[in-house]
């Protein structure tokens, strides 16, 4: 006769072989008891949409086939923790444009440290290798010999014209001038795409800037050109003009010396290239010609008592040092910066499959430069 505790045994057993087997033969069945299942039942009636978007509706992305060929580049964005929303914006439209197809990586810089936050957002944007720099104070800070009350009169003195940046955009420019290609983790990498948050890139980008610049030797490429505000740059010219005298062989003879100088380097008509936007080989910056460019420039003091800007600086040493035919035009780069853009126009508008309002385009609008560039060949 069966005591009452081993009839109780055999009914368990037999209730969990039987739902053993009915787990394994009956996937329904099996469904419906898993854990998670009973986790809910514990919960208690959660809304419909928690249980996801059942597999079948979903359509596997296709693999993407690597290039074959690429270059030794890198993104660069200079960064603030607070400009976290503003880089994600800008970093997205890189990737669905382009980088979803071409994998260069990411090197963010910092003049202070990253919050967790930050990495972590902007990580998951992309599948490329992602790197943060913070700036070493003595790239980033005034220097010591730069004399203070000279540089807050200065500041005062733009602030009644209106001319509003202050003191950490000083060093900000600086050191986009000078140091950015400088840090260690852009050692290994030769050529830059220089990204800003809050940009617009209005059109795909199928086919590899860099390999671009790489294959046809260029050295500096923009979207945008434009004027410089004169009560930045009082005396930056005069400066440029005693370098260059003092070191006419660094100056090819084939240079964009127009672009920069109407009247044969008496003045200077203040186009620049508009650094928000670049592509470019930092070997160039980090060669002989500029190098002594930027130290010399440094040495005046012009970055603080004055507000000399990273765009002129850049634009100036490449249309001085580099031949012309190595500054390159992207005119099928749709792109905009608060408050003006470059709009592709016709084929290449439709071809890039553009966002962007062809009749809404600065090229040739009274205040840029790009007709001086046309010009120069
Ligand atoms: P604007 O385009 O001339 O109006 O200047 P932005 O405010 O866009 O600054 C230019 C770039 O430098 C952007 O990528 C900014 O994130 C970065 N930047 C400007 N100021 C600072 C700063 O104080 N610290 C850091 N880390 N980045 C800065
Ligand atoms: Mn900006």
């Amino acid at each position: 006769m069966m005591t009452p505790t081993r009839y109780i045994v055999l009914v368990l057993t037999i209730l969990i072989s039987l739902h053993y087997i009915l787990t394994i033969t009956h996937e329904e069945y099996g469904k419906a008891t898993a854990v998670s299942r009973l986790t809910n039942y514990i919960k208690g009636p959660q809304p419909p949409y928690k249980d996801g978007v059942p597999e079948q509706y979903y359509k596997p992305s296709d693999p993407v086939a690597l290039p074959e060929r690429k270059a030794n580049a890198t993104f660069v964005m200079l960064v603030r923790n607070t400009d976290g929303p503003g880089i994600m914006n800008s970093m997205k439209q890189i990737e669905d444009r382009f980088n979803r197809k071409f994998q260069y990586p990411y090197v963010f810089l910092n003049d202070k440290p990253f919050t967790e936050n930050f990495k972590k957002y902007v990580s998951q944007l992309t599948d490329a290798p992602v790197e943060f720099g913070i700036v070493p104070p003595e790239h980033w800070k005034q220097p010591e010999w730069i004399d203070e009350q000279k540089a807050t009169a200065a500041r005062e003195d733009m602030m009644r014209n209106n001319v509003i940046y202050g003191g950490t955009y000083r060093n900000m420019c600086r050191f986009n001038s000078g140091f950015f290609y400088r840090q260690e983790l852009l050692q290994k990498y030769r050529y830059y795409w220089r990204v800003e948050p809050d940009v617009k890139y209005f059109c795909d980008i199928d086919y590899d800037p860099f390999l671009l610049m790489q294959d046809q030797n260029k050295v500096y490429g923009f979207t945008v050109s434009l004027y410089e505000y004169e009560a930045t740059i009082p005396t930056l010219w005069q400066t440029v003009k005693e370098f260059v005298d003092e070191n006419p062989e660094l100056l090819p003879a084939d240079n964009a010396f127009s672009f920069i100088s109407d009247d044969g380097g008496l003045t200077y008509n203040r186009c620049h290239f508009w650094s928000n936007f670049e592509i470019g080989d930092m070997d160039f910056w980090r060669g002989e010609a500029y190098s002594k460019f930027f130290d010399y420039l440094d040495s005046k003091g012009g970055f603080y008592y004055e507000r000399w800007g990273d765009a002129p600086v850049h634009s100036l040493g490449a249309a001085l040092f580099a031949n012309k035919s190595q500054i390159h035009f992207f005119n099928d780069i749709g792109y905009r910066h608060e408050p003006f853009q470059h709009c592709p126009q016709g084929d290449i508008h439709t071809n890039g499959k553009c966002w962007c309002d062809p009749g809404a385009n600065f090229d040739y609008e009274w205040y840029s430069c790009l007709s001086r560039y046309d010009k120069l060949f």
